[in-house]
């Protein structure tokens, strides 16, 4: 077992993090207090970096996301992990015997690590309509459970996509009974869902949306592409989660098929198919809120942590014979 250092800006590393968001650095804090000596490397664009508060984290509730992460930082700091600011370029297996990885940061530093954690979350692929990118997180929302109480009985818009289709609009009414569903680009919706929304007083209106209407800095209207103006306050969507997962392509992890499109094949450990590669948070699963990527984080780290442990014991016990 190697001594977790600080700062050591060394090559070679028990653990690399690649993302230093909830995740990775919950995985961090589990594996730098097993004295395990881990490296992350944080490129600094974190999901919610566009909202001004984590909701529904106990005792976290109402943080603002930059400061949640600069704590975790100096938590896991304390422990003699060592982040760094950068992009992992490469992730390769270098041949050089069981979990051994070489880690290219920047396309510049390389390190080695024998156990890898891919943290590196998701892309949230906005839709391509005027105004839609400025307004995310503020008041074009896809999470009632993140932003639902914040926003409650204003006017809420739904906008219908492949991935959400009514679902979305007839969750939101837990927070307003004022509830107009747009069907933008989908044509038709199951008869099940026709009838739920009229059973939730949802108005539908058919027709592609052309954009968004904002006055002095807040939503006030969805613009149709036929011009009409429907005044709404809030805006939910439900953009395609994309996982960043090009250091799992790259190793040739195995993918599961999910509604929004393949996620890693990953065990309840984070564990991917390729040995000694993990992956954890929004990098394995679209609907991992904050508090079940800082848990899912947690598990990963104990489990390589286990798997380091036994895996040296396993070589003592056969070079003793
Ligand atoms: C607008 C919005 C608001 C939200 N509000 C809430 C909320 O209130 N409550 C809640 O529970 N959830 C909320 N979420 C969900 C939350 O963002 C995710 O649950 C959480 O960010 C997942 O953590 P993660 O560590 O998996 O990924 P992230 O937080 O996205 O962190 C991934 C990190 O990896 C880095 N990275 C990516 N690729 C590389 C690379 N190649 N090399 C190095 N680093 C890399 C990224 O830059 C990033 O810093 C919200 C999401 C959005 C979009």
């Amino acid at each position: 077992m190697t001594q977790a250092t600080s700062g050591n800006g060394g090559s070679s590393y028990e653990v690399v993090v690649v993302g230093g968001g909830t995740a990775g650095l919950s995985a961090a804090l589990v594996l730098g207090r097993a004295r395990r000596s881990v490296l992350v490397v944080d490129a600094g664009e974190p999901r919610n970096a566009p909202a001004a508060h984590i909701q529904g984290y106990l005792s976290r509730d109402g943080m603002p996301p930059a400061e949640f992460l600069a704590e975790g930082r100096r938590e896991v700091k304390a422990y003699g992990v060592e982040v760094v600011q950068g992009r992992v370029t490469a992730v390769r297996q270098d041949g050089h015997g069981e979990g051994e990885f070489e880690v290219t940061v920047d396309e510049g530093r390389v390190v080695r690590a024998r156990r890898i954690v891919v943290a590196t979350g998701l892309v949230d692929e906005l839709p391509d309509l005027p105004g839609f990118a400025e307004r995310w997180g503020r008041d074009v929302l896809h999470c009632p459970y993140c932003h639902g109480w914040e926003v409650r009985d204003q006017a809420f818009g739904v906008l219908a996509s492949p991935f959400v289709g009514a679902h979305q609009a007839l969750m939101v009414t837990q927070w307003s009974k004022d509830v107009t569903l747009f069907l933008h680009t989908v044509r038709e919706l199951p008869e099940q869902d026709l009838r739920r929304l009229d059973a939730a007083g949802v108005s539908v209106v058919e027709g592609e949306v052309g954009g968004l209407v904002v006055e002095d800095d807040r939503l006030t209207g969805v613009r149709m592409a036929d011009g009409r103006v429907i005044p709404r306050t809030v805006l939910f969507a439900g953009p395609r989660p994309v996982p960043r997962d090009t250091p799992l392509t790259a190793l040739g992890a195995e993918t599961q098929d999910t509604p929004f499109g393949p996620y890693p094949a990953v065990d309840p450990t984070g564990r991917t198919s390729v040995p000694g590669v993990w992956a954890v948070g929004n990098a394995a699963g679209p609907m991992e809120q904050v508090i079940n990527a800082a848990s899912a984080g947690y598990r990963a780290g104990a489990a390589i942590n286990g798997d380091l442990l036994l895996g040296a014991l396993d070589r003592a016990a056969e070079a003793q014979g």
